[in-house]
């Protein structure tokens, strides 16, 4: 959980920095996030207005499309979650805006950065622009080995030369 009490939130600007484990905002069952996840928030408090930019970096772990070899790659996104008491602002603002009600004594950053993590996991997952990818025909990793598929790949036009050759 990652939680913030509004009435520890000074007004104007101030800092957070912390770590949290995958488990701690939901990711637990995510194969991609296994890595401490560091958050540098920079809050901005005005009167019950209060903005957050979130600084996320974690490494993640996922499975080549090419290759099928599991890899590590850099986690880097920046998001802001605008936490207020004012519905008219939350109606305008384009950013992800969470109307308070009265009660609330806190702001949950957690689920809202669950499903923010969860939408930038890369779409294409290549563990090197160079990956060569696994033979079509043998299905070895050739970024590791060789083979000699191509080799044996007969050209259809040889294979009409041969034929002719033959009858000769
Ligand atoms: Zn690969
Ligand atoms: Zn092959």
């Amino acid at each position: 959980m990652l939680k913030i009490k509004i009435a520890d939130i000074k007004q104007g600007s101030s800092a957070l920095e912390t770590t949290v484990k995958p488990s701690d905002i939901g990711l637990a069952s995510e194969q991609e996030f296994k890595d401490p996840i560091d958050l540098l928030v920079s809050i901005n408090r005005i009167s019950n207005t209060i903005t957050t930019d979130i600084q996320i970096q974690t490494r993640i772990d996922l499975v080549c499309d090419r290759c099928t070899e599991p890899f590590q790659t850099d986690f880097y996104h920046d998001v802001r979650f605008i936490y207020t008491r004012d519905i008219d602002m939350a109606q305008a603002e384009e950013d992800l805006v969470f109307v308070l009600d009265k009660h609330q004594n806190e702001i949950d950053l957690t689920e809202p950065l669950r499903q923010t993590m969860l939408l930038e996991i890369p779409f294409k997952r290549i563990c090197q622009p160079e990956c060569s990818g696994l033979c079509a025909r043998c299905g070895v990793n050739l970024n590791k080995t060789r083979c000699d598929c191509k080799d044996e790949e007969i050209d259809p036009r040889w294979e009409k030369l041969r034929e002719l050759l033959n009858n000769d």
